[in-house]
């Protein structure tokens, strides 16, 4: 392993004891996943050394790559298992499926800007990660084709959850999304049973606008 990789590997692990474990999140399968996704891959060169550090960064586009501990807190509420098919609304720089996709069986990711659709898949290539479609659309209409999924998680801020996401969610299915206002949003988890759905909080949150039909208009 070359010097440069070894630096990132203790910088991971620190992130995972600082920021993630630290904090409270405990599943084994999440804080592994965390531990070997190269994060510093998933931003520009200009900002790898900043890379692992406890906030978002910019991937471009006015978009950002969510904070480490939000994707961890994210993925451990979707309670992946190794069969599932989860669907992502918000592909971005690609870390979050990447996350998941070290977890789960197989990632369908939706993007809607066309260069970080392109950038993401490329990437996806380039590290191996066979088990995630890539789809430039408007998330915020789901992939019925692919449906129904185990999990689906939404990463950009949505007034409302799109009723087509959670139709496209199988029974005993989870989906997790920041709902609220332009600028703030609540983490809600929602787990579709079969009396009903039920609704959780996970806190308050920041993320950029998710914009589509079922979404915010643009501007
Ligand atoms: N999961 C990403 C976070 C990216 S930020 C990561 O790990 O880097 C949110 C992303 O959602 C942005 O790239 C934005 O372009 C995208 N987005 C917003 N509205 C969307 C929609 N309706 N469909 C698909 N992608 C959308």
């Amino acid at each position: 392993m070359e010097h440069e990789d070894l630096k990132y590997v203790r910088r991971r692990e620190q992130m995972v004891e600082n920021q993630i474990a630290r904090r409270g999140v405990a599943d084994p399968k999440v804080l592994r996943a965390m531990l070997t996704v190269p994060r510093h891959l998933f931003v520009s060169e200009a900002l790898r050394d900043q890379a692992y550090g406890d906030f978002p960064l910019p991937i471009g586009e006015g978009q950002t790559i969510s904070q480490p501990y939000i994707v961890a807190e994210m993925t451990q509420a979707l309670e992946l298992g190794s069969s599932d098919r989860v669907l992502e609304i918000g592909t971005g720089s690609g870390y979050q499926a990447a996350i998941i996709a070290q977890i789960a069986s197989r990632v369908f990711t939706i993007e809607r800007k066309h260069s970080l659709y392109i950038k993401a898949r490329a990437l996806f290539d380039r590290l191996g990660y066979y088990n995630i479609a890539t789809r430039y659309s408007d998330g915020t209409l789901g992939w019925k084709e692919e449906s129904p999924f185990d999990a689906v998680i939404i990463t950009a801020g949505a007034p409302e959850i799109p009723s087509v996401l959670v139709d496209q969610l199988k029974v005993g299915g989870r989906l997790v999304a920041p709902v609220g206002g332009e600028s703030s949003q609540e983490l809600v988890k929602l787990v579709k049973e079969k009396t009903g759905i039920r609704y959780m909080s996970l806190g308050g949150c920041r993320f950029v606008k998710l914009i589509g039909e079922h979404g915010w208009r643009e501007n």
